[in-house]
C-alpha cells in the first residue's frame, strides 16, 4: 500500500466526461489498496475567462478580488469531481484551500505557500476517504483567499504531498510525460523515463511547459518523487526524482526553447568600475528580472553590455534605462524582440567536456548565428534569431544523438 497524490489539469477535468474518467482512474488506485489524495485544476479555459472578466472591469483591479473570483474555478473542479466519485461508491469529501488549510502569504495573485497543516487530511484518508482538494489556492495572512500565480495548481499537489508525507505525486495533465524536447517541433522527440530534478527545473525555467517551475523547486527541496502522465492513456510516464535514482544518464536530458525573451544592447556604456551595478541595480530595483548579460572588451574608454529580460518587461525596462541616461552617457539603446533562447540541459555536463562545442557546432553547421551565450553547471543557453527556433532545436536534438531510431 502507498500513500498518493494524484493531480489533474485542466485539460482532464474539461468536462463531466472527463470528469468521470478522472473518477474512475482514482478509483483504480483505491481499489488497489492506496491511500489516495486528489488536486484538481479549474475546468480548461475556466481560469482565463475569470481572468479576462476581471480585467475587463478594470485593468488595475484589486488583487484580493481578483484571488476571490480566479479561486472559484478549483471550487467547480473539487465539488465535481468528489460527486463523480461518491457516484462509483467511492467515500469522497471535496475541500478548499482555507479548509485544509493552505497557508500562504500575502502576495494576492501569487502568493507562496507558507504551511499546509495536512493532520485531518492524514486522518481521512486512514480511514477510507479519498480528499479532493482545490489547487491553486490558499488562505493569507489577513484570512482571505490567494492564488498561487498561473499554473499554480502543480505547487499546490507537490506542496500536498510533501505534507502527508505522500510516497508519490503524480501529476496527470495532457502529454503523457517529459519528452527531450518539443515532440510538435521534432518528430524524432523520445520521452523519458526519468529526468533529475535539477535538470527537470532547468527546463521549466527556460521554457519546457510541462510543470510549473515553483513545483520543481518545492518537490526538490522536499524531495517528493514526482510522475507526469497523461490522464487519456495508461502509458507510463516520466519521473522526476534524485540523481541517484537515474541508472541510464544520458549527457543532455533535454533541449527547450523560448520566445519570451528580447535582447537589449546599451551601446558605449563608460568602461569604469561600478558601471554594471549603475545599469543593473535600478532595474532590479523595477523588480526586472535579467537572464543574459555579456559585456564586450573596452576599446576606447567604452563599451557595450548586451543582456535579456522578458518581453513583458520591456516597455518598464525601457523606462528605467532611458531615465539612466542623464548619469550614464550611453551612445544608444537597441532592442530586438525577435530572438528565441535555445538551451541543452543535462547533469552529465558536470563530468563530460565538450557539450557547449557540440552546440556550437551544431548551429554553425545550420548557419545558424549565435547573439548571445550564458552557461551554467548544468545548462547551455544560446540566443539566436526567433526565426531559427526549429531548425536549431531540430539540430541539437540530432547532434545530441537524442533522435528517436
Ligand atoms: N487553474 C489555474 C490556472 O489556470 C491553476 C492551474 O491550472 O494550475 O492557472
Ligand atoms: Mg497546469
Amino acid at each position: 500500500m502507498a500513500r498518493i497524490v494524484m493531480k489533474f489539469g485542466g485539460t482532464s477535468v474539461a468536462d463531466l466526461d472527463r470528469i468521470r474518467n478522472v473518477a474512475a482512474r482514482v478509483k483504480r488506485e483505491v481499489d488497489a489498496g492506496h491511500e489516495v489524495a486528489v488536486v484538481t485544476s479549474a475546468m480548461a479555459g475556466a481560469t482565463n475567462q475569470l481572468v479576462a472578466w476581471c480585467q475587463d472591469l478594470s485593468p488595475l483591479y484589486d488583487a484580493r478580488e481578483y484571488d476571490t473570483v480566479v479561486a472559484t474555478g478549483e471550487q467547480v473542479t473539487v465539488g465535481l469531481l468528489a460527486i463523480a466519485l461518491q457516484t462509483l461508491g467511492v467515500e469522497a469529501r471535496s475541500w478548499t484551500g482555507w479548509q485544509v488549510p493552505v497557508a500562504t502569504d500575502g502576495q494576492h495573485g501569487k502568493a507562496r505557500i507558507a504551511s499546509i497543516d495536512g493532520a485531518e487530511l492524514i486522518r481521512r484518508m486512514q480511514t477510507g476517504q479519498v480528499p479532493v482538494i482545490a489547487g491553486f489556492q490558499g488562505i493569507g495572512p489577513d484570512r482571505r483567499i490567494t492564488t498561487l500565480g498561473r499554473g499554480g495548481s502543480d505547487t499546490s499537489a507537490v506542496a500536498v504531498a510533501a505534507a502527508i508525507g505522500a510516497d508519490r505525486c503524480d501529476i496527470y495533465t495532457d502529454v503523457d510525460g517529459v519528452y527531450t524536447t518539443d515532440p510538435r517541433i521534432v518528430r524524432k522527440a523520445r520521452k523519458l523515463a526519468a529526468i533529475t530534478y535539477e535538470e527537470m527545473l532547468e527546463l521549466a525555467s527556460v521554457g519546457a511547459k510541462v510543470l510549473q517551475t515553483r513545483s520543481v523547486e518545492l518537490a526538490m527541496k522536499e524531495r517528493v518523487r514526482v510522475q507526469v502522465l497523461s490522464s487519456f492513456s495508461d502509458a507510463p510516464g516520466t519521473l522526476v526524482v534524485d540523481e541517484d535514482e537515474i541508472v541510464e544518464q544520458e549527457i543532455v536530458a533535454g533541449i527547450a526553447y523560448s520566445r519570451d525573451e528580447a535582447k537589449v544592447t546599451i551601446r558605449r556604456v563608460p568602461d569604469r568600475p561600478g558601471i554594471a551595478a549603475s545599469v543593473f541595480g535600478p532595474l532590479a530595483e523595477a523588480s526586472i528580472n535579467v537572464d543574459m548579460i555579456v559585456q564586450n572588451v573596452s576599446e576606447d574608454g567604452t563599451t557595450d553590455m548586451t543582456f535579456t529580460l522578458n518581453k513583458t518587461e520591456l516597455p518598464r525596462a525601457r523606462a528605467v534605462l532611458e531615465a539612466m541616461h542623464a548619469e550614464i552617457q550611453y551612445a544608444d539603446l537597441s532592442i530586438d524582440a525577435d530572438v528565441a533562447k535555445i538551451s541543452v540541459v543535462g547533469v552529465g555536463m558536470r563530468s563530460h567536456a565538450g557539450v557547449a562545442g557540440t552546440m556550437f557546432r551544431a548551429l554553425a553547421g545550420r548557419g545558424i548565428n549565435i547573439l548571445v551565450i550564458s552557461t551554467s553547471e548544468i545548462k547551455v543557453s544560446v540566443l539566436i534569431a526567433a526565426e531559427y527556433t526549429e531548425l536549431a532545436v531540430r539540430a541539437l536534438h540530432t547532434a545530441y544523438g537524442l533522435d528517436v531510431v
